[in-house]
């Protein structure tokens, strides 16, 4: 039982009804319970709303979806260039939803069989934790388990400005009754960039909102400049350094006024300001579980918090708020407490995607990022894609390496274009194997794609 020579947390005593108790049904508590499941354990899960959690039910995959939809509007427009006569073309966003529920609904209920298939006793219910060792359930069942894995989420964020309760989020945007004409959007993140693509693409005005100097905080500079520039070309108008201050009821629809006094008349606000873990009301703090400042479940590599038989995974413990982030860690739980095989989950070289449009990928350090660890060298192409010639889009696809000068090392890669997201998981096998420049030099291209750039960059500019 070794992850570098270490010994993880093993599994305790069974005078239980359960060796483990997961409380929440999404994709990190999801994994937990099937692998400790496999592994032999007698495994308890409670779920109050649906299985699958954010990602299946109301992020990443119904998000993709709707990602899907809009890319039709640039194949339609597109598709001129090459010949082919386009008429008559219209959107059912009401057609949409109903399809995008329907396979919602299929993957629910394939995680719900999943887990039965596994052995593990399901429980739709809220829980919460009586002590160390017991949960409750809404509907007044008791449980004791050896274990118990806190595996809650995380919830949207609003801030508490005046008529925000007239606004939503990203839990009732993919359930609209109807598109709305006229969108504003708070917010500069993932989510934000993410529906200001979806909804543009969909034929809705976009307004964006964001307080802060450039969107997307954290990622390169140059993928940020980038992906702005495109998302204005592409009708979005996003304006920067700008706050909404309140938003009230109007005749025809709701007035937004921001921090500069001007007013927009939208149908919808989505509120798009970040999330916040789902540990309210649990009773984690009175046993002596640590919370963050945010309300995030505190532990350690293991996962493990501060009372040894409690462990969290997942977006509820604040450290990389990604599916397969939480997965990883729901599995490494697994493994180390009841397989026998101690593993922990490696936050250092996540590979990420904002799926606007165009789709934006980013690996590893940021340029600004590496320099403060020492010199860099940097590689950056802008090109019109093939399929942009034709079709006469004039947008540009931007790809940008960041090498330590020193041992040529690649230390972060950022793209914006076509195929980004997919370009951005192979990169990450190399990259996580250490791959330096002149290995990426030697690959040989592969032509014509987008992704053959990658391995002809030869001049550093900078
Ligand atoms: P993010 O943290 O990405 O973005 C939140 C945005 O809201 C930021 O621009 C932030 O500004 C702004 N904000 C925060 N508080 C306020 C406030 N009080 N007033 C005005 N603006 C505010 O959160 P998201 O909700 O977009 O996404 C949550 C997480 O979910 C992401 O961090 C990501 O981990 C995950 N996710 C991943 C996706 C993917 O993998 N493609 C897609 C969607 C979500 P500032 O930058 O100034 O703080």
């Amino acid at each position: 039982m070794t992850d570098n020579g270490q010994q993880g947390p093993a599994a305790a005593g069974t005078a239980h009804d359960f060796d483990l108790f997961v409380i929440g049904g999404g994709s990190g508590g999801v994994r937990a319970a099937r692998i400790a499941a496999e592994h032999g354990a007698r495994v308890g899960l409670a779920e109050e709303f649906r299985y699958g959690g954010t990602c299946v039910i109301r992020g990443c995959i119904p998000k993709k979806l709707l990602v899907y939809a809009a890319g039709f509007a640039d194949h339609f427009e597109d598709a001129r260039g090459y010949g082919w006569t386009v008429e008559g073309v219209r959107f059912d966003w009401p057609a949409l939803v109903a399809a995008k529920d329907a396979e919602i609904a299929r993957l629910e209920a394939a995680y719900a069989d999943r887990l039965r298939q596994a052995g593990v006793q399901l429980c739709a219910s809220r829980a919460s934790l009586l002590d160390a060792h017991r949960v409750r359930l809404a509907n007044g069942a008791e449980y004791r388990a050896s274990h118990i894995l806190v595996a809650t989420g995380g919830s949207p964020f609003v801030p508490a400005i005046p008529g925000a309760e007239l606004g939503i989020t990203s839990n009732e945007i993919f359930d609209l009754p109807v598109r709305p004409d006229r969108l504003l959007i708070v917010g500069g993140g993932y989510v934000a960039c993410e529906f200001a693509g979806i909804m543009n693409g969909l034929g809705t005005h976009v307004t964006q909102l964001y307080r802060g100097e450039q969107i997307l905080r954290g990622f390169d500079e140059d993928l940020r400049d980038e992906l702005a520039g495109a998302m204005r070309a592409r009708g979005v108008a996003l304006e920067v350094q700008r706050d909404v201050v309140a938003v009230e009821k109007a005749a025809d629809g709701l007035l937004v006024t921001a921090d500069n006094g001007e007013t927009h008349l939208v149908d919808q606000v989505l509120f798009a300001t970040g999330r916040r873990p789902n540990t309210a009301g649990l009773g984690l703090e009175p046993l002596g579980v640590e919370l963050q400042a945010n309300g995030a479940v505190r532990v350690d590599a293991w996962s493990q918090t501060a009372v040894p038989s409690i462990f969290a995974v997942g977006d509820v413990t604040d450290r990389v708020a990604l599916t397969p982030v939480a997965i990883d860690e729901g599995q490494a739980f697994a493994d180390t407490v009841f397989g026998g095989a101690a593993r922990r989950t490696d936050h250092s070289l996540v590979p990420k995607a904002v799926f606007t449009q165009p789709p934006s990928a980013t690996l590893g350090l940021t340029e600004a990022e590496a320099r403060q660890k020492g010199p860099v060298e940097i590689y950056r192409t802008r090109f019109r894609p093939l399929l942009n010639t034709l079709s006469g889009r004039q947008e540009r696809t931007m790809m940008k390496l960041v090498v330590g000068a020193k041992d040529r090392r690649v230390l972060g890669v950022h793209l914006v274009g076509e195929g980004a997201a997919e370009m951005v998981q192979l990169a990450a096998i190399a990259v996580g194997m250490g791959a330096t420049k002149d290995d990426f030099d030697r690959t040989m291209a592969l032509h014509p794609t987008s992704a053959e750039e990658l391995v002809i960059m030869r001049t550093p500019v900078a």
